[in-house]
C-alpha cells in the first residue's frame, strides 16, 4: 500500500516563503504530521486540512519552526475540537525539553489548573523506532545543535528525512536503497554551524549519494541559488507530493 509524501513547508526557521519544514504523511486515509512549527496550522489550513484530520504527530527536535504549532494543537483540539486526541511520538530524549522546558510555560495551566502533557496528547515515548498504521518507522540521530538530541526518521526502501541535521557520518550506508531521500541544506552560504551546507554535502557524500538527494529546509533566495544545486536530485517544492 503506497505512501504519499506532502511537504506542508520547505522553508528554514526564517522563510516567510515556504513555511517551517514540516511532513505529512498519509497513509489508509491517516495522516502522520512530521514536526509541527509556527506554520502548521496555517500551512495545512491551505491545503484544506485541519486539526481533526491528523492523527499523529512526530516530533524530530526541539526548536521553534518544527514544535511551536503544538501549543494550537494541544489547545484547540482539547477546547475547540471536545477533546480530539492526537498521538504525539516523542524520542524519549527529547520529551523533557518539548515539555518542561518549551511547552510547559504556555500549556501547563489551563482554565482547568494545572495540566502535564498527556492532558492534551495521547504522548508516545519512543527510541529508535516507532510503528504507526502498519508502518515501521526507523529513527536515528542526527548532528544538529550540539548537546540538543534531534532526530531523522525512515522508512526502510521508500524515503529518508533528516529533518534538520548537518552532513551525517556514513549516510550512503543508512539510506541503503531508498527511494526519495529529502536532507537538510543550508544554500545561502559556506558555513553554518547547525545545518548541512551545499559544499558540506560535496565533501562527504558521494557523486551517487548527491544524485539522490533532495533538498528541504532553504532559504527563501533558494530560486536565485540554482548554479550551486548542480548534481543534486534537486529541491522539493512546498506541497510537491511524492508516493514511495
Ligand atoms: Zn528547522
Ligand atoms: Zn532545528
Amino acid at each position: 500500500m503506497s505512501v504519499e509524501l506532502r511537504f506542508i513547508g520547505t522553508g528554514d526557521s526564517e522563510s516567510f516563503d515556504y513555511y517551517n519544514t514540516n511532513l505529512l504523511i498519509e497513509h489508509e486515509e491517516k495522516s502522520l504530521l512530521v514536526d509541527c512549527g509556527w506554520t502548521a496550522k496555517r500551512a495545512l489550513h491551505d491545503l484544506g486540512i485541519g486539526i481533526t484530520d491528523i492523527d499523529a504527530i512526530f516530533i524530530t527536535h526541539v526548536h521553534g519552526d518544527h514544535v511551536f504549532g503544538l501549543e494550537r494543537f494541544g489547545f484547540e483540539s482539547r477546547y475547540v475540537h471536545n477533546g480530539y486526541r492526537i498521538k504525539l511520538f516523542v524520542p524519549k530524549s527529547v520529551f523533557p525539553l518539548l515539555w518542561d522546558e518549551t511547552l510547559k510555560g504556555s500549556m501547563g495551566y489551563s482554565s482547568d489548573g494545572l495540566n502535564i502533557m498527556q492532558d492534551f496528547f495521547d504522548v508516545i515515548l519512543v527510541e529508535d523506532s516507532f510503528h504507526w498504521q502498519g508502518l515501521d518507522f526507523q529513527l536515528f540521530p542526527t548532528p544538529h545543535t550540539q548537546g540538543k538530541p534531534s532526530f531523522g526518521m525512515r522508512l526502510p526502501h521508500r524515503f529518508t528525512f533528516t529533518s534538520d541535521s548537518n552532513v551525517i557520518p556514513h549516510f550512503e550506508r543508512l539510506v541503503e536503497n531508498d527511494v526519495y531521500i529529502f536532507h537538510d541544506s543550508y544554500v545561502a552560504g559556506e558555513f553554518h554551524p547547525a545545518h548541512a551546507t551545499v559544499q558540506e554535502m560535496r565533501d562527504a557524500y558521494s557523486m551517487e549519494l548527491l544524485k539522490r538527494i533532495r533538498l528541504i529546509h532553504y532559504d527563501d533566495a533558494i530560486a536565485s541559488h540554482q548554479d550551486k544545486l548542480k548534481g543534486f536530485a534537486g529541491w522539493v517544492k512546498q506541497g510537491e507530493i511524492f508516493q514511495c
